[in-house]
């Protein structure tokens, strides 16, 4: 391909995880060219300032030094040059996550968002990709993962690659090192996935799964697919968890112990999770990638970007991700109501959901909830968790409006023919007159309630509809996140109203509740707690220390504020009833086990 922009990138020293770029331009802005590097990354809405990593910069004329300065934090501009002009620079790539870059011995990983400079004025013109492997016997045997389409690159190698634009150039990461491969299609297009870390994964039932996963959600969106590949970049360590979508590949962060073992027939919660994780980014293939709120076309990557409508953007695709799995008979039904009484579980925790409506927690993301501080579940709800839940009352709702002719999986369709085949951006209030219009029933009331209101959402009225009961209890203690029936215990269980860790001294503060007895007695997050009643404690004991005092009972703590000890008075309460478990309505109605069909049953 011709073109006046190239990129050459290659793995320096991933000894020293340092990436070296060259970007090349003919035919620079004669006043002077200016470049720069985004601030966030598309699908994490978090300023991150990917420029604090550039280690230093050089720039040419036709091979000459010139000047260059920073114009502000992420955009340089260099001196004029009538020549070809070449910007060298080294960027640092340490962090382990899928929204930056990573190097070192074993593997190399980069969103272009980390190491790409942006051309101005350039931004819609093509432009080409050298991929070079780093130097060195040892790397012989590293190979390329990416969805950039290639220009000249063997397929999984280094190489020649090209975008059509900027936009293109940062949305297909980079995954190098020695990975395993599994290949599979799905509605005749070629999926892979790719494996980088130690494991010992079934592939093979990888392969399976995805597959299903995969052609659920293409035929619920209607054939053909909309990319002509899909890459699943999977990285695996001890602990961790995080998906980033993009156009045609997903990059994840996963924990070896979710992925399947050979032989192994039943589902883990830890592999539900990966399935569900796997599900939520590959349905973002449409929802986000393709239909847009308006507010990111075009992304302002210098910049942060408000939208209201983050509950509908991933509050519907979380909604979808386990949905997928039920409706294709991955898991059980009773394991999806599982899930959905956890979800329920982690939106009633909070007292935050009766404070920030979500549309709020969806414009505010980049200061509130992407920066939670220990006030979090006081002061904020998240707009995955209720945003699902909000998908979840309007498919129930539309079916029962429509008289069961129309679901969420309309609205959806609708979406796609109107945005994301089109290119149009969604507007901020497009999605509510979009559903009145799909399912003919005038949800106004509804909306306001739940997108600008703060009211629990009806769940328990619309699941006894379809045969489903909510249930309400107390949690059994801090690791009871839910979803099923619990003990029953005789006596209400006695509660400081806190959530804390683990500390050297003693159990540290993590949250404390709003209204609770910590509260009331004057501890804050942040104090550890050293004794009750003159006896040491730790955060393996303290909750069960505070139960034997029963609910009303009086405690005297001591607790380290900073270096100052401190001595509080707490009245222990009792533990809300903040743990939802839903369960089948015994002898449900034929009308009601159809509905149950209808909404959990087979593909739309
Ligand atoms: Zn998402």
């Amino acid at each position: 391909m011709n073109t006046s922009i190239r990129y050459h990138i290659v793995p320096a020293a991933p000894e020293a995880h340092l990436f070296e770029v060259e970007l090349s331009v003919e035919r620079p802005d004669p006043a002077g060219q200016l470049l720069s590097l985004p601030a966030w990354i598309p699908g994490s809405y978090m300023i991150r300032d990917f420029a604090r990593n550039i280690v230093w910069l050089k720039a040419f004329c036709d091979d000459a030094p010139i000047d260059v300065a920073k114009v502000d934090k992420q955009t340089w501009r260099c001196a004029p040059c009538a020549g070809t002009l070449t910007l060298r620079y080294q960027v640092y790539a340490w962090d382990l996550s899928v929204r930056s870059a990573h190097l070192d011995t074993t593997h190399g990983y980069f969103n272009g968002t980390s190491v790409f400079l942006s051309v101005h004025g350039r931004e819609q013109q093509p432009c080409a990709v050298e991929i070079a492997p780093p130097h060195g016997e040892q790397y012989g045997n590293w190979r390329v993962a990416t969805t950039l389409p290639p220009d000249g690159a063997a397929r999984w190698g280094f190489g020649r690659y090209r975008a059509n634009d900027y936009d293109e150039l940062i949305d297909h990461p980079v995954e190098m090192g020695s990975f395993d491969i599994i290949e599979f299609e799905a509605c005749g297009v070629p999926h892979a996935m790719t494996l980088t870390g130690r494991h010992r994964a079934d592939q093979a039932r990888l392969a399976r799964d995805l597959t299903t996963i995969c052609e659920y959600h293409i035929r619920l969106f209607g054939e053909p697919a909309p990319m002509e590949r899909y890459l699943f970049q999977v990285m695996i360590t001890g602990d961790g968890y995080g998906g980033l979508e993009h156009r045609s590949s997903t990059s994840l962060l996963c924990s070896r112990d979710d992925l399947p073992l050979a032989g192994q027939a039943e589902i883990s919660d830890g592999y539900r999770s990966f399935l569900g994780l796997c599900s939520h980014e590959y349905f973002h293939t449409w929802n986000v990638k393709r239909i847009k709120p308006a507010a990111f076309v075009p992304y302002d990557l210098s910049r942060e970007s408000h939208t209201t409508l983050l509950w509908a953007f991933e509050g519907f695709t979380a909604y979808y991700d386990d949905l997928a799995l039920v409706r294709t008979g991955l898991i059980a039904r009773s394991s999806y109501l599982e899930l959905l009484g956890q979800t329920i579980t982690r939106v009633l925790r909070g007292s935050g959901r009766l404070k920030q409506p979500v549309a709020d927690s969806s414009f505010d993301t980049w200061t509130k909830f992407y920066k939670q501080d220990e006030n979090a579940p006081n002061a904020i709800v998240s707009y995955y968790t209720k945003g699902s839940l909000v998908a979840l009352a309007l498919d129930l709702l539309i079916r029962r409006g429509s008289g069961e002719s129309k679901s969420l999986d309309d609205v959806m369709r609708a979406l796609w023919q109107g945005h994301g085949l089109t290119g149009v951006g969604v507007d901020e209030r497009a999605i509510e007159t979009l559903i009145a219009a799909v399912s003919g029933t005038d949800l106004s009331e509804f909306f306001d309630q739940a997108l600008r209101g703060t009211d629990d959402l009806p769940l328990a009225e619309l699941l006894a509809h379809c045969g489903v009961e909510f249930n309400l209890r107390a949690a059994d203690g801090s690791n009871d996140k839910g979803g099923k029936a619990g003990t029953k215990n005789e006596q209400p269980r006695a509660v400081l109203g806190v959530r804390s860790g683990k500390d050297r001294a003693g159990a540290k503060l993590l949250n404390v509740h709003d209204g609770g007895a910590a509260q009331q007695a004057g501890l804050a997050a942040g104090d550890v707690i050293i004794a009750v009643e003159g006896l040491k404690v730790g955060n393996d004991n303290l909750e069960k220390i505070c139960a034997s005092y029963g609910v009303g009972g009086r405690i005297h703590l001591h607790a380290f504020r900073r270096d100052e000890l401190m001595t509080f008075d707490a009245v222990l309460q009792a533990a809300p009833e903040d743990t939802c478990y839903l369960t089948f309505v015994e002898g449900a109605s034929p009308a009601q086990e159809q509905l149950l069909d209808a909404w959990l049953g087979g593909v739309a």
